[in-house]
């Protein structure tokens, strides 16, 4: 699949799942024009009816718009059943049916990151680029990865989910079950209960261990698969600042010294806190899934 071009100027109500909040937009015209948020990990069994009742208030002008949904993972069969790893009342939940029954709309669901790379390739850092990954360094970590000018889905559509590369073996416990993924050293959830507090009070040395640990990870995987640019966003990435993604960047050149990798770069993600909602918004108006 493709997702280059301009973006579609339809109407729709886009939604971003991720482990802390839950976010619902009005998307028109390639922009956001108003959004809603709803604290996702408190929510519990009534977050599907908060997202009902935002998708209903936000889209009153548009009652034929469809929903994109981008959902923290892992998912499968194309969205149909998501498991976010952080909100446990969801395990192979069947979000796009159930949004479609109570909303009435046509709904498609795909990974949060993975919606952020399509917006990120169509109107953000990486237009006109055939080969990067994208990543959130938030609440949770997660990638995609566009190669070959494709938006790789996979065998069952988690493909580029680089949160459980380990980096740390016999590290942290992950909440995937296993222990040192990136995820459980270097995600928000992770900084959170190393500092006892939000990880924007990180101080220095905890900073540079998350640069150094993506920057690994990142330059790993450059040389595995032969791309040399990674956006990245979330709070965590984007709260640190210019000199995480400068040490980001040399903690990946120093484990990419291949000719073709040698030269990768970490850069923060052009899209912002609108990112992942622009990219709900390609997963309902591309009309691919
Ligand atoms: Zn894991």
């Amino acid at each position: 699949m493709s997702v280059a071009g301009a973006f579609p100027a339809d109407a729709c109500v886009a939604v971003d799942i991720g482990a802390t909040k839950a976010e619902v937009a009005l998307v028109a015209g390639g922009r956001v024009r108003a959004r809603e948020r709803v604290a996702s990990r408190e929510a519990g069994e009534a977050l599907l009816d908060s997202l009902v009742t935002l998708v209903d208030s936000l889209g009153a002008d548009h009652p034929n718009a469809p929903v994109g949904v981008a959902c923290a993972g892992p998912l499968r069969d194309g969205g149909e059943f998501v498991s976010p790893l952080n909100l446990h009342q969801w395990r192979d939940f069947p979000l796009r049916a159930r949004l479609a029954e109570r909303t009435g709309r046509r709904v498609a669901v795909d990974g949060d990151v993975r919606a952020l790379a399509r917006s990120e390739w169509r109107v953000g850092a990486a237009v006109g680029l055939r080969d990067f990954l994208s990543m959130v360094v938030s609440t949770g970590v997660g990638g995609a990865l566009v190669l070959d000018g494709r938006l790789l889905d996979g065998r069952t559509g988690n493909a580029g989910h680089v949160g459980h590369l380990t980096v740390v073996p016999g590290g942290a416990p992950c909440g995937c079950g296993a222990r040192g993924c990136l995820e459980a050293e270097a995600s928000g959830l992770a900084l959170e209960a190393l500092t006892g507090g939000d990880p924007s009070r990180a101080d220095a040395a905890v900073r540079d261990r998350v640069a150094q640990l993506v920057g690994r990870a990142v330059g790993t995987l450059a040389a595995v698969l032969d791309f040399r640019a990674c956006f990245v966003a979330g709070s965590v990435a984007l709260g640190f600042g210019e000199e995480f993604f400068s040490s980001a960047t040399r903690a990946a050149r120093e484990v990419a010294r291949l000719d073709y990798a040698r030269e990768v770069t970490i850069a923060p993600s052009a899209l912002g806190p609108d990112g992942a909602l622009l990219g709900a918004a390609l997963v309902a108006l591309d009309g691919d899934r």
